[in-house]
């Protein structure tokens, strides 16, 4: 491992994010949306940045009103020519977030749903679909049951799951706010939800399911590519650890090869996305209506992962209904919503298994900026009276993403919409 890359694993992709000195005018806007701290230069001198601190969310890109930021990571043309390779099944996992994006890129108006013409154009493009909103709902499964065991082991003494991790849980679906716990806190890791990203459940649930069941192809042929509003989850497909879907063929006699290969392949971006539509000349805004098939199912609950408090709404509806065998009543969970920095509620619920109330703390940190470190030192100093954490590494969470459409004024869309949230 080189010199530049000790806070990488092997095979990682260190420094996704990077500034290019010749365009660059020193103007210091970047710094103002860095998380880490990890862009450096003198004002009215080239800025650099310190690959080891950098956690990949692409907020100083889509904030430079120069375009002096770019990623190192461009990969529209090998899906090209994969989608062209009829021995290859690309199967496109587009996030909740791209949908309500990806039509400024065609001219639509700001915040556009265009789920229809995404798929069209998807299809047209030669995509099978699994929507990353499918896999948010397995998320969301997997971590609103994964907090139901914690809370009842710490209140109840509840044994029987094996290793249970303590409180609060921490979400774990923002890959930029895992690498900030690894390199800043590592003694938190625990309070990490176990559950893998909707991404990465995605991965192994293409090569395995879909491709044995819905697509009925060999596993080794199928190339997943992550569409995604984040830059940071170029770096996580990248992950040694991400190989699930391998390990399991290989067990079961299925893997149709000896080489290893990854649950994700490949990362576009909305701008990428927009961009390989572009090259192919595809008219997205014409793409028409398509079955998506039966991986492009999925509830209000992995649709609003896309927004800041989403993921804990979502959790919140899932351990309700579990616990109490009721829905949350109304559905919608308010207190968790809206652009401030922290948000945080309390939900008293019946556990019916133990016969006993329970108070729920919950916490809900919007973008890492300012406002994580106070949130992160309580629960250092055993003094949080949270039990479950939602952390979104961007301000306004992944609809405001570092992948997502640019301004011509340079700015992302949660900088331009600012005033309607009465900031400056
Ligand atoms: S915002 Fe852009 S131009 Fe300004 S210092 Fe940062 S990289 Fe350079
Ligand atoms: S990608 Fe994020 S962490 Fe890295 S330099 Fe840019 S703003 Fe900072
Ligand atoms: S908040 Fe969303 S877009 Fe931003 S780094 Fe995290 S996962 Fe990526």
């Amino acid at each position: 491992m080189n010199a530049e890359a000790r806070t990488y694993q092997k095979g990682e992709i260190p420094g996704i994010i990077r500034i290019d000195s010749d365009t660059c005018k020193g103007c210091d806007s970047c710094k103002r949306y860095c998380p880490t701290g990890a862009i450096t230069g003198m004002f009215g001198a080239a800025h650099a940045i310190d690959t080891e601190k950098c956690i990949n969310c692409g907020q100083c890109l889509i904030n430079c009103p120069f375009g002096a930021i770019h990623e190192t990571v461009d990969t529209v043309d090998t899906v090209i020519a994969s989608l062209q390779d009829k021995n290859i099944t690309v199967v496109g996992i587009p996030a909740p977030a791209v949908r309500v994006a990806i039509g400024e890129e065609f001219g639509m108006a700001d915040g556009s749903l265009v789920t229809k013409e995404m798929y069209g154009a998807m299809k047209k493009a030669g995509f099978e679909i699994l929507d990353n909103n499918f896999a948010a709902d397995l998320t969301i499964m997997e971590e609103g049951t994964e907090f139901i065991v914690r809370a009842r082991h710490a209140l109840f003494g509840e044994e029987g799951h094996g290793h249970v991790g303590p409180l609060p849980q921490f979400t774990s679906c923002c890959p930029a706010w895992i690498r900030y716990v690894e390199t800043r806190y590592p003694s938190l890791i625990p309070n990490l939800s176990s559950a893998k990203s909707p991404q990465q459940m995605a991965g192994p649930l293409a090569k395995t399911y879909g491709a044995l069941e819905i697509w009925k192809k060999p596993p080794e042929s199928i190339y997943t590519v992550g569409i995604m509003p984040c830059t940071a989850k170029k770096f996580e497909a990248s992950r040694p650890e991400f190989t699930s879907a391998y390990h399991f063929l290989k067990k079961e006699g299925k893997a149709g090869s000896d080489t290893l290969y990854p649950d994700i392949d490949t990362v576009l971006t909305t701008r990428d996305l927009a961009r390989l539509f572009k090259k192919m000349k595809l008219d997205f805004r014409k793409a028409g209506d398509v079955e998506a098939g039966p991986l492009a199912e999925y509830t209000g609950a992995g649709t609003i992962f896309g927004n800041t408090g989403g993921v804990m709404e979502a959790a919140v509806r899932t351990a309700y209904r579990v616990l109490t065998g009721n829905e949350l009543d109304p559905l919608e969970f308010k207190p968790v919503r809206g652009m401030k920095g922290v948000k945080s509620a309390s939900v008293t619920l019946m556990d019916t298994k133990y016969g006993k109330e329970v108070t729920v703390n919950l916490a809900v940190v919007n973008g890492l900026h300012g406002n994580i470190e106070p949130v992160l030192e309580r629960v250092m100093a055993g003094t949080s009276p949270y039990h479950f954490i939602e952390v979104m590494t961007c301000p306004g969470g992944c609809i405001n993403g570092g992948g997502q459409p640019i301004k011509s004024d340079g700015s992302s869309w949660l900088r331009a919409a600012l005033p309607l949230f009465g900031w400056k």
